[in-house]
């Protein structure tokens, strides 16, 4: 907090203040650090699947995997701590192949017309083998490859930008779809977006979150709106917490959008049960119509 970093520093605590703030965040790094690298993945780890909505209709295209960890020796941490550790310490890569291949598991279970939307970390694009071998790995579970968005963050293709451009157009080429994700945050380029064709454009939920009181962070969700058309592409919101930020969005030109509004992630179990429960009703709606 920097208010009172100054406010400490007149009184001349500040370094003091500064450095055990510091040091706490270092302690939990390497209590993190430690351990993942001592941690039984195929135990702890897990996927929640969140739903993503088209903005007109509520229709239901499919879901995001969202990591999971729940630690045998800290509990549940949460992936904006783990994945930069698991980068870190240099295991994303086993994380990424286990996560997959429950997000494949899964997917069996759902009908064959929703889509998965899977995230991969900077490490999983940037080199060319490792990437080969979860395209290997998709190919092998029989899942259609068309049914994937694979989402990659600007920050990701800047760490090896000519190998991760590579390696999208390999996964493109392949039949998944690319989302740009987190777009806004970081360092967003339009020549990014022009030098690689993605599928999906998904808009930070930090402009979501705020746009009804933010006539900024509207405006620039309404000009990637625009863009993604302009480019025939779909635009994702995330982070949609109300239903007034729902109508903003479709009325700006949002394709698709996902938040808590419609639901929080959840476990596989409860999701597939909601998807019995639609197809249900659909049937129902189906034979009124059909009697
Ligand atoms: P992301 O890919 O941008 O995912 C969206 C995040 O927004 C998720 O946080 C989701 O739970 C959260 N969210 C969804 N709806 C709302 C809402 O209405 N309001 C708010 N405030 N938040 C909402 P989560 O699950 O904590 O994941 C954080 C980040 O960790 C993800 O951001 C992604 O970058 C990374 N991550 C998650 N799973 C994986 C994974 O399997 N692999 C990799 N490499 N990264 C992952
Ligand atoms: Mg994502
Ligand atoms: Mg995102
Ligand atoms: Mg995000």
């Amino acid at each position: 907090d920097f208010a009172l970093y100054q406010m400490k520093s007149k009184r001349g605590g500040a370094v003091e203040f500064f450095s055990s703030d510091h040091q706490q965040l270092l302690k939990r790094r390497h209590a993190i650090d430690f351990a993942l690298q001592a941690g039984d993945f195929s135990r702890e780890l897990s996927l929640e699947f969140q739903p993503v909505i088209t903005l007109d209709g509520g229709r239901l295209v499919g879901f995001e995997a969202l990591a999971r960890w729940n630690s045998s020796r800290l509990g549940p941490v949460s992936p904006n701590d783990f994945i930069p550790a698991a980068e870190r310490t240099g295991i994303v890569s086993r994380m990424t192949a286990i996560l997959l291949s429950q997000a494949l598991d899964a997917m069996k279970l759902m009908p064959d017309h929703l889509r998965l939307a899977f995230n991969l970390s900077a490490r999983d694009i940037c080199d060319r083998e490792t990437a080969l071998a979860l395209l290997v790995q998709i190919r092998q579970s029989g899942i259609d490859v068309s049914r994937l968005d694979l989402e990659i963050t600007e920050t990701a293709l800047l760490s090896d930008f000519d190998t991760a451009a590579e390696v999208v157009r390999m996964l493109r080429s392949a039949g998944a779809s690319i989302s740009l994700d987190d777009f806004g945050t970081g360092f967003s380029s339009l020549s990014h977006v022009h030098r690689l064709e993605f599928d999906k454009i998904k808009i930070d939920k930090s402009f979501v979150l705020k746009c009804d009181r933010d006539e900024r962070s509207m405006n620039i969700i309404r000009s990637v709106a625009n863009l993604c058309h302009n480019l025939g592409i779909q635009s994702v919101a995330e982070g949609i917490e109300t239903a007034e930020i729902r109508t903003a969005l479709q009325a700006s030109g949002v394709d698709l959008g996902q938040g808590y509004f419609f639901s929080r992630p959840q476990p596989l179990a409860a999701v597939l049960q909601g998807i019995a429960m639609e197809d249900g009703r659909a049937a129902a709606d189906g034979a009124r119509l059909a009697g």
